[in-house]
């Protein structure tokens, strides 16, 4: 059985990417900040629930000691909450975008790697975002040149990095970072395009699904392999 956590998962491309990996077989546990929202996804997914909230290190240090204690393992993680931050610029914006898109990640990744440790194939996905690659946001042909994401971009630049950096750091741990695709969620919503979860899960899945001989420190697209 393997042990799966989702971190954002009560809607959009994490409940999309739980329902799939739980059919195929996962025992997947949904991160969600809210209790109520968390709950009714888990049930609606036949998942499990625990309350992680990424900007609170008390939340997940007991989210990680529940998966603890309940598997005593943990074989996949699934860094996915995140926010747009398409408001107004300013410190205390940076302080929201980067505390949700980067720090969170360190969070969750130092609270899980004692568990990951334990697993015969641990693997550690990111969802993170093209508009945090410096080769498509410089690139005239390539629709985030012209998105101006300002704290988005740069806060998915770090999740980018930290996922590099641990893969480097963690040589027993799959590391990879994944672009799900332009997206119809409640963060797009105000944009009116994508396309729908069910179908940008499917590049989640695929990394979370890698075998052991599988790639560590990449960033990847539906494709494969993106550029920097
Ligand atoms: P949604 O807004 O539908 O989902 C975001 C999820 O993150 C929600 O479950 C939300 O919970 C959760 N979340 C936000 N802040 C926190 C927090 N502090 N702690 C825990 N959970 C939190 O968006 P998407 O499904 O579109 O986004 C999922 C990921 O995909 C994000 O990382 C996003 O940046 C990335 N992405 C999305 C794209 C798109 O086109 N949609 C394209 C590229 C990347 P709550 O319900 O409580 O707000």
């Amino acid at each position: 059985m393997t042990i799966t956590l989702i971190t954002g998962a009560n809607k959009g491309i994490g409940f999309e990417t739980a329902k799939q990996l739980i059919e195929l077989g996962h025992t997947v546990y949904i991160g969600a900040r809210d209790v109520e929202r968390g709950e009714t996804a888990a049930a609606a997914l036949g998942a499990r629930f625990v309350q992680l909230d990424v900007t609170d290190d008390a939340s997940v240090t007991a989210a990680l000691a529940t998966v603890e204690a309940a598997e005593g393992r943990l074989d996949v993680l699934v860094h996915n909450a995140g926010i747009l931050a398409d408001g107004v610029v300013d410190g205390p914006a940076a302080l929201r975008a980067f505390d949700t898109n980067a720090v969170g990640i360190v969070r969750v990744t130092e609270a899980a790697l004692p568990l990951l440790r334990k697993s015969a194939n641990p693997t550690v996905v990111t969802v993170s975002s093209s508009m945090g690659s410096f080769w498509a946001v410089t690139n005239p042909e390539r629709p985030e040149f012209n998105i101006p994401l300002t704290l988005y971009a740069a806060s998915k630049s770090a999740a980018t990095m930290l996922t590099v950096q641990y893969a480097k750091s963690q040589p027993g741990i799959k590391f990879n970072a994944v672009e799900p695709g332009t997206t119809a969620t409640d963060m797009t919503a105000a944009y009116g395009f994508g396309r729908p979860a069910v179908e940008s899960a499917r590049t989640v899945v695929r990394l979370a699904t890698l075998d052991e001989h599988g790639p560590t420190g990449t960033l990847q697209d539906e494709h494969g392999q993106l550029r920097w």
